[in-house]
């Protein structure tokens, strides 16, 4: 089977996932939006109600400001896979639940393998929660890096937290140029003209 058909067949199976109640309130599985195959994979909670509507991630407010911050660092749709903890929107934007993150988790698992990313950026607490499965707060951990199986994490603030209190702007800008720095370290970017 061709790389192109795993992909297709990985989405389907997302598609028709009914794996947790989520499945009940959802209007679209929301699987990823950016290069399939990428460098840096970027992780967030779970669909808004944007998101859900349109079956992408990261589309609302929220989104605006992480394309800001991918183009501002020279980032290209072919560089980073944008995609969540879970794939279906929790009714009233709730925080996702243990056991939905659990269901999803093959599902995601699925995904890594296929996207084989070197770089992860993990966007808010519940990302680095159940990505980790640790459960130091966001505050503490935010903008150092986590090595593992060869491949290098790291926890940052959620757009949407940094909307709300934007004294931490400055921060989320760091941490994107850390990953940038990462990305042309390890050799999958160029560095960045200015
Ligand atoms: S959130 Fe994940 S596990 Fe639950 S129904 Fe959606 S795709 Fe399946």
């Amino acid at each position: 089977m061709t790389f192109e058909e795993q992909w297709n067949q990985f989405v389907d199976k997302c598609l028709h996932c009914r794996a947790c109640d989520l499945a009940d309130s959802r209007q679209h599985v929301v699987v990823w939006r950016g290069g399939i195959r990428a460098p840096l994979m970027i992780l967030g909670e779970g669909p808004g109600a944007d998101e859900d509507r349109l079956g992408k991630p990261f589309v609302g407010r929220s989104g605006k400001l992480l394309d800001l911050l991918l183009s501002s660092f020279g980032f290209e749709e072919k560089d980073y896979h944008i995609c969540n903890i879970v794939k279906c929107r929790p009714p009233g934007n709730r925080v996702p639940t243990q056991e939905e993150a659990a269901r999803c988790r093959s599902l995601l698992a699925e995904q890594l393998r296929l996207v084989r990313p070197s770089v992860y950026l993990l966007m808010g607490g519940t990302a680095y929660k159940y990505f980790t499965g640790s459960d130091l707060g966001i505050t503490k951990v935010r903008g150092q890096w986590i090595e593992t199986n060869g491949c290098y994490v790291l926890p940052t603030f959620h757009p949407a937290f940094v909307l709300r209190d934007p004294r931490n702007k400055t921060l989320l800008w760091q941490d994107f140029a850390a990953v940038r720095a990462r990305l042309e370290e390890l050799g999958f970017l160029p560095p960045l003209k200015v």
